[in-house]
């Protein structure tokens, strides 16, 4: 199956990615995850990002795109993804659409995880995330075991530079001015099931299989 989870920074993408990739058994293409590894690793391609990731804003369709239609010709991913955070805009969206009808696949399920804005503010400034494998907490909902390191992986928890206030509001400005507009495009055109990402992680996670084994059961 290819998936799409959907939503604005905060929403939970994240946190539910974890159980939907197990449950699939398909890769987890996070587009910032990836941009963040490029980062750490010093490359070009992360030198490139950070200067729209630091101002909250969109890396140029071209970049994603190339990074993303790639990472699908994987073989790995040919019976199924999960994208996380992709596509962000209307533009991005016809170029996937596009890449799978050319290789003869399509977007099964799109989850869309919708949260009141004012939620947002505070789960992404409480939010912590794993330097190596991207995993997210929160300070004061969901911290690790151990303050500072990993549950799944030992690795270090920081918080993300744009997690910090400003950035923030500058990224949720940016979801409504480019991203907002993906969800009635890909309504028109693929199974989209809207759930209510305001609700408990085990209580979203629960719609989320629920859509799942419809979706799987579907003819
Ligand atoms: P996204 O990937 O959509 O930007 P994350 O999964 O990283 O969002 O979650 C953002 C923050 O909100 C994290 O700190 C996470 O621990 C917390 N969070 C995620 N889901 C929920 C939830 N259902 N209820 C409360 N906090 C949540
Ligand atoms: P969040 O989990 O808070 O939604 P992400 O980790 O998905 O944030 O993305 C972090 C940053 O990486 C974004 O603010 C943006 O600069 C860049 N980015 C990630 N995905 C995309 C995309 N599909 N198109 C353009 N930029 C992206
Ligand atoms: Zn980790």
């Amino acid at each position: 199956m290819n998936v799409l989870l959907f939503g604005p920074p905060g929403a939970g993408k994240g946190t539910q990615a974890e159980a939907i990739v197990a449950r699939l058994d398909v890769p987890h293409v996070a587009t910032g995850d990836i941009f963040r590894r490029h980062l750490k690793e010093q490359t070009e391609l992360g030198r490139l990002a950070k200067g729209y990731m630091d101002k909250g804003e969109l890396v140029p369709d071209q970049v994603v795109c190339a990074l993303v239609t790639d990472r699908l010709a994987q073989p790995d991913a040919s019976k199924g993804v999960l994208l996380d955070g992709f596509p962000r805009t209307v533009s991005q969206g016809e170029i996937l659409l596009d890449w799978f009808s050319k290789h003869g696949r399509a977007v099964d399920l799109v989850l869309s995880l919708e949260v009141a804005p004012e939620l947002l503010v505070a789960r992404l400034s409480g939010r912590r995330t794993c330097r190596s494998c991207g995993r997210s907490y929160h300070v004061e909902t969901s911290p690790p075991r151990v303050e500072g390191v990993c549950d799944s992986c030992g690795g270090e928890v920081v918080q993300r530079d744009d997690d910090r206030e400003e950035t923030v509001r500058s990224r949720l400005e940016t979801y409504l001015r480019e991203t907002a507009a993906v969800l009635p495009f890909l309504s028109e055109r693929c199974p989209v099931v809207r759930l209510d990402g305001s609700q408990s992680i085990a209580s979203v996670g629960a719609q989320v299989a629920a859509a799942i084994e419809q979706a799987q059961s579907a003819p």
